[in-house]
């Protein structure tokens, strides 16, 4: 490749030892697609350099079987970056480097954001998440980090993460890429069966019709009639839907009306869960 792929975060001077130029970052777990490709883009666009890092992180997997199965296909990655030229940098670093000998994440008092849909379900992954997100903000010192509204509680704890460690970097979000069936782009995506993929664009779907409820109803209303959409298919299983605050991620009560909120959906196929959002205003 002509583009600098490292292993060592000590490496990363070689590379950027020019101070005054403008760095990007891209925190990825791999298996890229389009929607990293278009973080990518957009780095790219406001930034002399841009760093892609590619580590599955084990500290934000409250579920062993998930973290094992996650799609792994480094090769393929390395490919689909490189096609955009010289200006990028690839850093895949081994679980030592990042976490030393004890891998466990760090106890971040995140304002109760990390307590609710998928901090809920998903335990501790907050702060997996807030550990492994310093740690590279600490390291590359970038101008600029680029995260996706896929996972929308995920960019508003960073956002308040930077804030609250005073970190200079600037947090970028970036609208989230669908397949043309709907469905919104993810690593796991590609866990799916034949039958459950052709399922999975229901997500947005019930998202879409919450968007259209809201018009007229109240949140209470929105939300028995998006669970019986779900309730009326099979292979899906809704964990929940939300609707918030887009800021504080507080949720609505139930005989208020939505006039500028975020839906919310999380959903299981089979072992895989989905997760998808909408703006609501
Ligand atoms: P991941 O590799 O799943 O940890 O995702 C890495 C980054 O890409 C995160 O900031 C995600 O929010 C973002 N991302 C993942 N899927 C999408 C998508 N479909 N559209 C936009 N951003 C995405």
């Amino acid at each position: 490749y002509y583009m600098f792929v490292f292993n060592y975060s000590q490496q990363f001077d070689k590379c950027f030892s020019d101070k005054s130029i403008s760095i990007g970052i891209v925190p990825t777990m791999g298996a890229l697609h389009d929607g990293h490709l278009s973080l990518i883009k957009k780095a790219l666009s406001e930034n002399d350099k841009v760093l892609v890092t590619i580590f599955v992180n084990p500290t934000q997997f409250d579920d062993n079987l998930d973290l094992k199965s996650y799609p792994n296909e480094l090769e393929k990655d390395l490919d689909k970056i490189s096609q955009f030229g010289e200006n990028i940098s690839v850093f895949t670093p081994d679980k030592s480097d990042v976490y030393g000998d004890e891998i466990h994440a760090k106890q971040y008092d995140l304002k109760e954001l990390d307590n609710i849909m998928e901090g809920k379900i998903r335990k501790g992954h907050f702060q997996g998440v807030a550990t492994v997100v310093e740690y590279f903000l600490k390291t590359f010192s970038p101008t600029k980090a680029y995260f996706g509204e896929k996972d929308y509680q995920q960019l508003l704890i960073i956002k308040h993460l930077s804030k609250s460690l005073n970190l200079p970097t600037k947090i970028v979000g970036c609208p989230i890429v669908r397949a043309t069936d709907g469905l919104a782009m993810s690593s796991r995506n590609l866990l799916l069966s034949p039958e459950e993929r052709k399922i999975a664009p229901e997500v947005y779907t019930g998202l879409k019709l919450a968007v259209k409820l809201a018009k007229k109803e109240k949140y209470k209303k929105i939300q028995t009639e998006v669970r019986a959409f779900f309730q009326n298919l099979s292979l899906i299983k809704l964990e929940y839907f939300i609707a918030t605050d887009p800021f504080t991620l507080v949720e609505f009560k139930p005989n208020e009306t939505i006039k500028s909120g975020r839906g919310f959906i999380a959903a299981s196929l089979g072992e895989i869960r989905l997760i998808d959002n909408i703006n609501m205003s």
